[in-house]
């Protein structure tokens, strides 16, 4: 049984949850639900019948939940109009990459804070290794290497910032507000979408993107050749690119072989949407941390 991406309701159809979600928003002025129909549908009026057809090929294609959860990341962030921050890292400057590292460090401080808490509430020994080694990579570091996080504080180093500032700068509200997000679903739901809203960002960095129709890449990979850029902010760029292509299929596949349930891969899917969102608000964070370096970057931003 479908259920409403506000509010969880379970209802017996997609025409009910239509009606639901207008009744909600248009008779009682949900803020949620007005927010969510302005958000998805855009400012258009929407006859009922095409609110249900919009609901259902939008919640149940395609059928492989792995696949669903690309496709609406692609279309969130690498569509024809491609998410401002991924625009910027297409050519990005002093201090876009300083945005970044200031608000990332916060973000993956959390990540690693998360996934230890997917361990502590799984048994299923595959995902605990998953995870594991995940924050292994990310916080500690394995096989001799830098972790991300180091990699991470290094290319802020290279630019010009001691570690005193990095590791001084508070988070900007938004970046907290996304954060809070992901510790919300981590705490109050399954493992299992906690693991979807987690491991569907790094999507953002997957390097196959480009076959499931993302107009752009991440970031222009001729940066990785170009002199133009420090042996720092190729190394920490490199590591993403790198890491993250069998990764992110890895925990796509993971998430579907234990969704078990109709209301599982629902409920999944609602996380997931939630969790991008929160994304899309990070990643604006970044680009206003980084005007404070650059403040003409306000003309990436209003694109
Ligand atoms: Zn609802």
């Amino acid at each position: 049984m479908p259920i409403c991406p506000v509010c969880r309701l379970e209802l017996d159809s997609w025409r009910d949850i239509s009606e639901h979600i207008e009744k909600m928003a248009n008779e009682k002025s949900d803020p949620q639900h007005v927010m969510w129909l302005s958000r998805h549908i855009s400012n258009k009026e929407i006859k009922k019948e095409d609110l249900e057809t919009w609901l259902f090929n939008y919640f149940e294609k395609p059928n492989e939940l792995s696949l669903w959860i690309r496709k609406r990341f692609i279309e969130k962030f690498y569509s024809h109009k491609p998410h401002p921050f991924m625009l910027a890292m297409q050519k990005p400057t002093r201090g876009v990459l300083l945005g970044y590292v200031l608000e990332h460090r916060h973000f993956l401080q959390n990540w690693v804070k998360v996934l230890s808490l997917i361990v502590f509430n799984t048994d299923k020994d595959d995902v605990i290794k998953y995870e594991l080694e995940n924050i292994s990579t990310e916080y500690l570091g394995i096989n001799g290497k830098p972790s991300h996080y180091e990699l991470l504080i290094r290319m802020g180093e290279s630019l010009g910032l001691s570690r005193e500032i990095i590791f001084s700068t508070d988070p900007l509200p938004s970046t907290k507000e996304s954060i809070e997000t992901w510790r919300y679903i981590a705490l109050n739901r399954p493992w299992i979408e906690t693991m979807a809203a987690m491991h569907s960002l790094e999507i953002a960095a997957d390097r196959s993107n480009k076959n499931y129709g993302a107009k752009i890449h991440y970031f222009d990979i001729e940066i990785l050749n170009s002199d133009k850029y420090n042996k720092e902010v190729k190394d920490f760029l490199k590591e993403g690119y790198e890491a993250d292509i069998g990764h992110t299929g890895e925990a796509l596949n993971l998430i579907e072989k234990y969704a078990d349930t109709r209301k599982t891969i629902e409920n999944i899917k609602v996380t997931v949407l939630k969790s991008l969102d929160a994304l899309d608000k990070y990643l604006f964070a970044r680009l206003e941390r980084a005007m404070q370096f650059e403040p003409e970057l306000i003309e990436v931003i209003k694109q």
